[in-house]
């Protein structure tokens, strides 16, 4: 900020030379002996000068108030130009700072591995770096000024800039010379005017996530053929009754252990199967949920006659989707909240429309509840609260992830509360774009 500038100087020294100016030809009236005229003369001889001395300065900045041309002034119009030259360099200096600090930040970003886009709010391009146009194929002086959407001819690319929040993420192949890349698009918004698209290069993490995926698909496919011939066998070994007690008791622990094996291979094989792997929106069938939740409910309530079933079903609700994935992910939260909580639980199973028109499926139990540290790792593989109570029960450790991934699967999401006493609430929420009303829907 400028300092403050005193201006008493150059006033003193107006004043001075006015006053003495002033007594002077007042002295010098006296003699000839018109005081009166020779002030009033005066007086309007240096009110003509003080205005011509402004004058001078007006024209001078006007014609671009050059140090070296400043015209000839004293008292306050000399504070008056003296204050011009100062104010004049400190905002060259401060013009200086930041067209330094704008050169640094340009060639900062300039050199950023990851693409950055500025677009302004028709998503014209205003400014982009080298990496765009590696991984864009968005020149950064050729394309600037152009609408990105029509250098990006993406489907998805376009839907993501039109409708996509700063969340979202959008993994695609990249243009150019990088089609053959994986990347990875974000928003920033920068205001009200303007949006930073940056986008980073992906492959390497898409190209490991994809062999970690095809890894656990193939080795759990791999191991389901010998545990089918290791069940055989112990099934025909179970059968023979004249055997010690003590061997029997071995090959119960042994098939009960072998069913658990075969339980987790399957899960980590549908598991696999539904990992990064979304649904298009018309895809699917359509499914008569509430009457797949009562089939569910009355099963469980058959094997738990102590537990209570509420049902809250808007029977006219149908979804879009693959039967085998809603049902197992129906089928988990069910379980769940019978095998994790204590006989005599009343277990609240609803499948509604929220206010915004999605579907949701939820059920609440009055059990013992999760901690809040535990609730965001729930639907991690193999994570579990209690682990022994949890394989006790016959718990692979996969259950919740199965239904987060089912769920994204179907552009949807899982949703955990809990209170520790009082009981949880698990919740899938399905996008408006799946729900069918049944009427025009199924007659299942
Ligand atoms: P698992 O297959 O072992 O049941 P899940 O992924 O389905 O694994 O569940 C993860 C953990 O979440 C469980 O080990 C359990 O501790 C906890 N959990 C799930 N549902 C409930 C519930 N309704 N009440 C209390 N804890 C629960």
């Amino acid at each position: 900020m400028m300092p403050p500038y005193m201006f008493s100087f150059g006033l003193k020294k107006e004043m001075s030379s006015f006053l003495y100016g002033l007594i002077g030809v007042a002295l010098a009236g006296f003699i000839v002996g018109w005081p009166a005229t020779v002030t009033i003369v005066y007086l309007a001889g240096y009110t003509l000068w003080l205005l011509r001395r402004m004058d001078a300065i007006v024209h001078w900045l006007s014609e671009g108030g050059r140090a070296n041309k400043a015209p000839p002034t004293t008292g306050l119009t000399n504070d008056m130009v003296q204050l011009i030259h100062r104010e004049k360099k400190y905002s060259r200096k401060q013009k200086n700072r930041y067209r330094n600090t704008l050169a640094q930040f340009n060639s900062l970003a300039a050199d950023l591995p990851d693409a950055t886009v500025v677009l302004d709010k028709s998503f014209e391009i205003r400014w982009s770096n080298a990496a765009a146009l590696e991984l864009l194929n968005i020149h950064p002086d050729r394309d600037k000024g152009q609408r990105i959407d029509n250098l990006v001819r993406n489907p998805d690319f376009r839907e993501f800039l039109h409708n996509g929040t700063d969340q979202d993420e959008l993994e695609m192949q990249g243009t150019g010379s990088s089609a053959e890349r994986i990347i990875a698009i974000r928003k920033v918004p920068t205001g009200k005017r303007m949006m930073v698209l940056i986008a980073a290069d992906i492959t390497q993490r898409v190209q490991v996530r994809e062999m970690r995926k095809a890894f656990v698909g193939d080795v759990s496919h791999e191991l389901r053929t010998p545990l089918t011939v290791i069940r055989g066998y112990l099934e025909m070994l179970q059968e023979n009754e004249s055997l010690d007690p003590q061997v029997s008791e071995a090959l119960r622990q042994i098939s009960a252990q072998s069913d658990r094996m075969r339980g987790i291979v399957e899960d980590l094989l549908q598991l696999s199967k539904l990992e990064g792997n979304p649904m298009a929106d018309n895809e699917g069938d359509t499914l008569n949920v509430s009457a797949m939740i009562r089939s569910m409910v009355s099963t469980l309530h058959e094997a738990n006659e102590s537990d209570q079933f509420e049902l809250a079903l808007d029977e006219s609700l149908a979804i879009l989707g693959s039967e085998r994935e809603i049902y197992s992910a129906c089928q988990n939260l069910l379980t769940n909240a019978v095998r994790y909580t204590d006989p005599g639980t009343l277990i609240s199973v609803s499948w509604q429309t929220n206010d915004a028109g999605e579907a949701v499926y939820k059920v609440a139990d009055d059990g013992p509840g999760i901690e809040a540290r535990h609730l965001s790792r729930l639907s991690e593989r193999f994570y579990r609260v209690d682990s022994g109570r949890s394989r006790d029960d016959g718990g692979t450790g996969l259950g919740l992830a199965i239904v987060k991934h089912a769920a994204q699967r179907h552009g949807g999401q899982l949703s955990i509360e809990s209170t520790p006493g009082s009981g949880s609430i698990f919740s899938i929420t399905f996008p408006r774009s799946r729900c069918i009303s049944m009427p025009q829907a199924i007659n299942q």
